[in-house]
């Protein structure tokens, strides 16, 4: 699978936290990342993860992309909810976008415990069954 990860200053090292408890698991996937956050997480971990812009320099709406083309399985993203933001524009634009193509988001961390406790079970299986059959309707 596809996973984006996104921390605001105040909840990365929550996230790094949360990558080193999910290692075995994340270590089997495709891994990207805001650049900040993907710096701190590898700095602490032995991901290998495909870092995109610095948050507020565009790296949401590139994460952002990839979910608009449908190769974006799973996003991660630990909000801080009592700071301004000033990319807030961008922030809104990628939840949308995830809505609109019912792509798995979580924005605490309580949220993505149980979403990579679905990804352990396999849950995701789905996601390959829409990629295969967006596949074939291109080719068609
Ligand atoms: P960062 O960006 O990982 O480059 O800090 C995160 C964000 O969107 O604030």
């Amino acid at each position: 699978m596809n996973i984006a990860f996104i921390a605001h200053d105040k909840k990365k090292d929550d996230l790094v936290r949360f990558t080193m408890a999910y290692e075995n698991v994340l270590k089997d996937h495709q891994l990207f990342s805001t650049g900040t956050t993907g710096q701190r997480i590898m700095k602490e971990t032995s991901l290998d993860i495909h870092l995109f812009k610095s948050g507020p320099l565009g790296g949401d709406q590139q994460i952002g992309a990839l979910v608009a083309e449908n190769s974006m399985d799973l996003v991660l993203f630990f909000k801080d909810p009592l700071t301004a933001q000033p990319h807030e524009p961008d922030i809104t634009a990628l939840i949308r976008l995830c809505d609109v193509y019912s792509i798995p988001l979580a924005t605490n961390m309580a949220t993505a415990e149980i979403l990579l406790s679905g990804l352990k079970r396999g849950e995701f299986q789905w996601r390959e069954i829409i990629k295969r059959q967006e596949g074939n309707q291109n080719e068609s």
